[in-house]
């Protein structure tokens, strides 16, 4: 092991903001409001923007309308108050090639900021205003009187009274006083993947000469941060595989005798796709340690095969199976589902005391639901069952794993719909395995992530993709109807539809704010179509607030074909499989997402007909238009999932598990995408040659100082 050379992070780390000259205890306080409490932290507050002097746009060449940076100086400043009594700070600045004016509402604090004489950068758009240009409430960031060609500019905060110039002046001291950093990655490392060294990106991210020795800096810096996440990621997941038992399940030929039959007497084939996750799946239950794996698959891909598959490997082999789906409806439709599949399929019996049977004999599969509707006494012998090993699959919703059920030998479970399971409950499912063996976990979801964005929330599991949908299936038709006429067009096809024998789903808008008010919109929807366009025809109405047995009786209706339509909330959203509703509505369309309204049009066309997805409603933003129209160009959810990415940004994708990270500083998973890949092909090329890292110090130091534990239990939990 070589000895560590240069300045290492945990040093600047241990070192307080204060201890740099130009922090005193009042900066030192403010920069703490701002988070920064480290000379690490001053480090890695990266600049916002830069201002290239060289390209410097200026006021007499700005179109109107256009957004742009200018560097400007303030010649003066005067406060009035509006019409309506609200603050208005009126600027004139000048950049030497004109001058404007520049408005401030709301910002009284402008007037005492901007002194005549300061240079400043102001963001924003320019407007034309009675002929003169002028630029309203941009966004301002004190630069200070600072030479260079490229001017950092930095996130800062005006209530703390710390500007710009301030943070780069303890950015230049902590870069001149740190001297050279120790280098993480080796030379060669950096040489294949053209980085330039830590020193070097350090420097040139807060002090660069040139744009381009900026965006050098930044993809080193972005290239350290996703790898420490990989490593991680990739190091927990090793971890895993080398210390945690599991059950070495026996797969035999075609998977076993009960896979074999399973797959023989479905009515179809699998699809190539189903064929090589099965396998994937199967030669993780093989293994000793415990199976972790992820199955993506779009709406109707056929997951329910995969999952009824891994779950007969266990009880082939006389351990139970464990399906948890997210609502009650979900868990019935899994266990009517399943039942059928697995109907007349036996089991080796073990049970030596059985009167009827014993070892050596054989008895039938025992397929059972658990849900809150159970009535106490059913529940009880279910419970008994499982704790017995008497039955084989268990499928339920989150009950499934609540305190005082006991398996006699958990072998697999699966859980469906995964983000609408918390992540308390995935991981108390660790306890249910028999004795100290770890049940083996397959994650399914039906929302497509990109796959980098996977590589990052679910880096430490293994991904199965069910990329093909079985065949035979007709794409779905998705139109957008935004106005009146087109919505009697819409009204039109349902009728036509629902003459043909076929049936309609119509969703409601979805009001994220409250469920009463959602109910509430429901049931006047619900009101004016039977009074209206479905005026004569059988509609029935599904929401949150009916009791269970409502709601069951309302969706065997519909399954039964005994409604033409059914008006309802989001409920429906997820698993419900009626093949002969061809028609989708979706009122109030711009108010949801992407994946949600993806998801919404995959509850039809799952049979063979020809079916039909129409958006309604105007939208009122270019966010809302560009969604709508994805989903009218493509089916393809991974598709519409990058498109998702690029317009929200990777905040939300990562949802949860995002929230505890907080080393993605620079990176971004939708502008760094091929970056994420890289780093997880390095992290397992580093913990393949090494795997405790002993070779690697420095970067196993790094990924400790900066994962903070509790993110990485967060992340490991889920
Ligand atoms: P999802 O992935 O959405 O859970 P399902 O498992 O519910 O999809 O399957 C959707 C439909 O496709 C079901 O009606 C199922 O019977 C059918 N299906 C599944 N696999 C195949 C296949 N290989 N060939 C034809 N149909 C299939
Ligand atoms: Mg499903």
């Amino acid at each position: 092991m070589s000895e560590i050379v240069g300045r290492r992070l945990a040093q600047l780390a241990n070192l307080p903001a204060s201890e740099l000259k130009g922090v005193g205890a009042t900066q030192a306080a403010s920069l703490g409001k701002m988070g920064i409490r480290s000379v690490l932290d001053v480090l890695m507050h990266y600049p916002r923007r830069y201002i290239d002097r060289t390209k410097e746009a200026k006021i007499a060449d700005l179109e109107v309308g256009e957004e742009a940076a200018i560097l400007v100086n303030v010649k003066r400043s005067t406060q009035r108050r509006t019409g309506k009594g609200k603050s208005m700070v009126i600027v004139t600045v000048t950049d030497g090639t004109a001058s404007m004016d520049v408005t401030f509402f709301g910002q009284p604090f402008r007037e005492k900021q901007l002194q005549p004489g300061l240079d400043a950068v102001f963001f924003g758009k320019l407007e034309l205003y009675g002929g003169k240009r002028k630029m309203t409430n941009p966004v301002v960031d004190l630069i200070g009187n600072r030479t260079g060609r490229i001017l950092p500019v930095y996130g800062q905060s005006e209530k703390a009274g710390i500007a710009s110039w301030d943070i780069a002046r303890f950015c230049e001291e902590t870069l001149s006083r740190a001297g050279d950093f120790a280098e993480p990655l080796d030379e060669e490392l950096l040489d294949r993947l053209d980085l330039v060294a830590r020193t070097e990106a350090f420097r040139a991210i807060h002090m660069p000469e040139s744009m381009a020795e900026s965006a050098a800096a930044r993809k080193r810096l972005v290239f350290d941060e996703l790898l420490r996440v990989q490593v991680e990621l990739v190091r927990r997941k090793r971890e895993l595989e080398r210390t945690a038992v599991g059950i070495a399940h026996v797969v035999g030929e075609g998977g076993g005798p009960l896979v074999k039959r399973f797959h023989d007497v479905l009515p179809y084939e699998l699809t190539g796709a189903q064929a090589k996750t099965i396998g994937e799946i199967n030669e993780d239950l093989a293994k000793g340690h415990p199976m972790h794996r992820l199955l993506q698959g779009d709406v109707g891909s056929g997951k329910t095969v995969v999952a009824v598959s891994a779950m007969l490997v266990a009880a082939q082999g006389g351990h139970q199976a464990a399906l948890m789906a997210p609502t009650e409806v979900l868990a019935e439709q899994h266990h009517l589902g399943i039942k059928q599949l697995l109907e007349d399929f036996t089991v080796p019996d073990t049970d030596e005391g059985n009167l009827f049977g014993g070892a050596g004999m054989d008895r039938s599969l025992r397929v059972a639901l658990l849900t809150n509707r159970i009535s106490a006494p059913d529940r009880r012998k279910i419970l008994e069952d499982m704790a017995a090993g008497n039955l084989d699959i268990v499928i339920g919703t989150h009950s499934l794993i609540s305190e005082g059920i006991e398996f006699k030998s958990l072998g697999v479970v699966v859980i469906d719909e995964q983000h609408r399971f918390g992540v308390e409950q995935r991981a108390a499912l660790r306890d249910k395995g028999a004795g100290d063996a770890m049940p083996d976990v397959l994650v399914m979801t039906a929302t497509p992530i990109p796959r980098t964005a996977a590589m990052t929330v679910y880096g430490d599991l293994d991904v199965s993709v069910l990329d093909e949908l079985p065949p035979g299936r007709t794409p779905i038709v998705t139109k957008w109807a935004q106005s009146d006429m087109d919505e009697l067009v819409v009204w039109q096809q349902v009728r036509d539809e629902i003459a043909e024998g076929r049936q309609v789903y119509v969703v409601c808008p979805l009001i994220e704010e409250s469920e009463k008010l959602e109910v509430r919109s429901a049931e006047e929807t619900f009101e004016e179509l039977t009074n209206g366009e479905l005026v004569g025809l059988r509609v029935g109405l599904l929401h949150g607030r009916l009791k269970s047995d409502e709601k069951d009786s309302v969706m065997t209706q519909f399954r039964a074909g005994e409604l033409d339509a059914l008006v309802s909330t989001t409920v429906i959203e997820v698993g419900v499989d009626v093949p002969n509703a061809t028609v989708m509505v979706i009122l109030d369309a711009t108010r949801f997402g992407i994946a949600q309204l993806h998801q919404l049009r995959g509850r039809v066309g799952r049979g063979a007909a020809k079916s039909f997805c129409w958006l309604v409603g105007e939208s009122k933003t270019p966010d809302g238009e560009a969604r709508l129209e994805a989903l009218v160009r493509s089916t393809d959810g991974f598709e519409l999932a990058e498109v998702d990415l690029d317009l929200r940004g990777e905040g939300t994708i990562m949802g949860e598990r995002q929230k505890g990270q907080n080393d993605l500083k620079l990176a971004s998973l939708r502008r760094d995408r091929e970056w994420v890949v890289i780093a997880r092909e390095v992290a397992m090329e580093l913990l393949d040659a090494d795997p405790d890292l002993v070779k690697h110090e420095l970067l196993a130091e790094e990924v400790d100082l900066l994962l903070k534990a509790d993110d990485i239990d967060f992340l490991m939990k889920s």
